[in-house]
C-alpha cells in the first residue's frame, strides 16, 4: 500500500494524519511515547528500516536535520570518487553549481559533451548546405 516502505494507519482525522487519512505508524508510535511533540519535526528510523516501528528504533529529528541526514546516507553517489566515465573527481576536475550544493559535475565528461554537441551542430548545418547532396 505504501510504496515508501513506511506503514500507514487508516485514521483519517487523527492529528497527525495525511491529507489521505493516512497516519504513517512510526509518527504514532513516536507521539503517543511523547517523543514527538513539534508535529514539524520528522521521526528517522535509526536502524534504517522504515517498518521497524519498535519505539527504541525510533528518534526524533528536526526536519532539516532529517534531511541532511538521508542525503549524507543515501547519497551513495557523493562519495564516489569517480565519475561514470572514470575521470576522478578531484578539485580541478569538479565543478559544483551554487544553485545545487548537493550535485557535482565532471569537467572532463563535461567537455566532451560540449565538444560532440559541437560537432553534432557542425555537421547539421553542413548538410543542410548541401540540399542537392
Ligand atoms: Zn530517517
Ligand atoms: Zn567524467
Amino acid at each position: 500500500m505504501a510504496p515508501t516502505g513506511y506503514v500507514h494507519l487508516w485514521m483519517p482525522g487523527h492529528v497527525l494524519a495525511l491529507p489521505n487519512g493516512y497516519v504513517p505508524e512510526h509518527r504514532l508510535v513516536a507521539y503517543e511515547a511523547g517523543l514527538l511533540v513539534d508535529l514539524s519535526d520528522d521521526v528517522h528510523h535509526k536502524n534504517g528500516t522504515k517498518d521497524d516501528n519498535r519505539l527504541e528504533n525510533l528518534e526524533v529529528r528536526t526536519h532539516g536535520d532529517h534531511t541532511r541526514e538521508h542525503d549524507l546516507v543515501g547519497g551513495a553517489n557523493r562519495r564516489k570518487t569517480h565519475c561514470p566515465a572514470g575521470h576522478p573527481y578531484d578539485e580541478a576536475n569538479t565543478k559544483r553549481v551554487p544553485s545545487r550544493p548537493n550535485s557535482r559535475y565532471c569537467r572532463a565528461c563535461h567537455r566532451e559533451e560540449t565538444r560532440r554537441r559541437r560537432l553534432r551542430a557542425r555537421l547539421a548545418a553542413t548538410t543542410s548546405k548541401r540540399p542537392g547532396a
